[in-house]
This record gives structure tokens, C-alpha cells and sequence, in this order.
């Protein structure tokens, strides 16, 4: 069933009024009518069963105990690539259940962004991101944070760090990512890194190492920088769910 995020303020005696993009998505993509039903999530993600009203009002039928999120918190942090790239990332960690994106510039880094042309394409990732949480039915929306320097990651404190690092992949018996795997607890937080195009340099590995990160490799074959994170979340959402 079609899947809405939407403020708490939106919701009033039962009745939630639905914003300008999403009423047109309801009518004029969906071409739903009155009495159709869909789903709206509020943001202390709560699950609603709705059936629309009228073309900008839905009225809630009943609060669904409904929890597809993962049971663990996955940060991506991800040495920016170039734009469509980080899109396509975007979209398919959020379907695949990561909580934070963070995104970073690195030495090998092969674009340059500031925090001001971050966040004048904000509203686009933003938007990228509702329609993926939407469609895989996520009842949590995704953070987005705003790119920062690797020195800067101390801020995002987790449970367990672990950072991919080609070099590994050329040592066979690299187990840090199953090792971390398996001390992994509800409710735990993991922080992963995945550098862009141009990979890590020798400093930037030493640095994230003294940090308490793991290097861990992600199998033989060398991967994209758009790949490797799309296998890491994959990755722990079977371990998680599938086994
Ligand atoms: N240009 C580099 C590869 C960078 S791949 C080279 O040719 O060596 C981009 C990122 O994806 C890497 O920094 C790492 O975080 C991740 N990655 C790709 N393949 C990997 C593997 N087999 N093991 C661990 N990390 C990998």
C-alpha cells in the first residue's frame, strides 16, 4: 500500500491533511479516489491506515503495529562521488535500511563540495530519500548529514567502526567484518566508511585506525565506490533478518 511521510502537526482530530506534492502524488500519479486506502508514518514513526477523504485530507482508520526497520542502526559514512552516484547510494541504502548518511571529502576525493553547495542540493536528496523510505516502507526517515573532513568524525559515536579498505581485499584472511557481524546487538550502532573512487590513502587509514576503526575487507574483487557500500548494507541486513 502506498506509503506517506508526514509531520505531526499535519494530523488533526483524525484527520491528516496532506501536503501539496503528496496530495498530487495520491490523485494525479496514484489516481486514487475517495475511500481508497494508504499509509501515512508520522515522525515518531507511527504507522496509520488512512482512507482519503477529499483531494488534500485523509482520515486515520487505525494505528498499525508495524516495524520494518532493521534492528540495529547503520551509519554510512562515504567519501562523496560524483552527483548521480551519491543519488543512486542515496536511494539504495535507504531501501536496504541504513539510519545516517554521512557524506566525506577525502584527499583522493575527485569532486570538491562545500557545505553550501551541499545544501543547495539538499531538497533533491531530501526528496530521493522520502520517496525510497515511502516505497520500501520504511517507518523512519533517513538522516542526511552534511559533508564533513575525517578528522571531523569523532562527533558520530557508535558501537562498532569499521571502514572498507581495498588493500584488505589483497589479504586473504581478513575476518574483521564478520567479526564485527557477530558481536552486533539490537539496538547497537555501526558505523561504516567506504572511500570514494579514488580510495584511502596510507594517512587517512592510519588516522581512522587510531580511531578505533576496523579495516575490513569486502571480498577479492575490488569494488566501485558506489558498490561497496550497497554490499556492506546488504550484507548486514541478512545477517540481521535472513538468518
Ligand atoms: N581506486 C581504488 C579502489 C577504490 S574503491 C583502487 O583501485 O584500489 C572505493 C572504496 O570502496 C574503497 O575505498 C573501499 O572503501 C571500498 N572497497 C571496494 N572494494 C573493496 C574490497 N574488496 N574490500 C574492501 N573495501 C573495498
Amino acid at each position: 500500500m502506498q506509503r506517506y511521510f508526514i509531520l505531526n502537526e499535519q494530523i488533526n482530530d483524525h484527520i491528516i491533511r496532506m501536503n501539496k506534492d503528496d496530495s498530487f502524488h495520491i490523485h494525479k500519479v496514484m489516481r486514487m479516489k475517495k475511500n481508497d486506502q494508504i499509509i501515512c508514518v508520522d515522525e515518531d514513526e507511527k504507522v496509520y491506515l488512512c482512507e482519503i477523504v477529499d483531494d488534500l485530507h485523509v482520515r486515520i482508520i487505525e494505528v498499525l503495529s508495524q516495524n520494518n526497520e532493521l534492528d540495529v542502526r547503520v551509519r554510512l559514512i562515504y567519501g562523496l562521488p560524483k552527483a548521480d552516484k551519491f543519488e543512486w547510494v542515496l536511494q539504495k541504502c535507504t531501501e536496504l535500511g541504513v539510519s545516517e548518511v554521512v557524506p566525506f571529502l577525502s584527499n583522493r576525493s575527485l569532486i570538491k563540495m562545500d557545505e553550501q553547495r551541499f545544501e543547495k542540493k539538499r531538497e533533491r536528496l531530501e526528496k530521493i530519500i522520502k520517496e525510497a523510505c515511502e516505497q520500501s516502507c520504511r517507518n523512519r526517515k533517513v538522516i542526511l548529514h552534511k559533508p564533513c573532513k575525517l578528522k571531523d568524525l569523532q562527533q558520530f559515536e557508535a558501537n562498532h567502526y569499521l571502514v572498507a579498505y581495498e588493500e584488505e581485499a589483497k589479504h586473504k584472511e581478513n575476518y574483521n567484518f564478520i567479526k564485527v557481524l557477530n558481536q552486533l546487538k539490537a539496538n547497537d550502532v555501526i558505523n561504516i566508511i567506504v572511500g570514494p573512487e579514488g580510495g584511502f590513502d596510507q594517512e587517512e587509514i592510519n588516522d581512522l585506525l587510531e580511531r578505533g576503526y576496523l579495516a575490513c575487507s569486502l571480498g577479492k574483487r575490488i569494488l566501485r565506490s558506489e558498490t561497496a557500500p550497497i554490499e556492506m548494507m546488504s550484507v548486514i541486513a541478512f545477517y540481521r533478518e535472513l538468518i
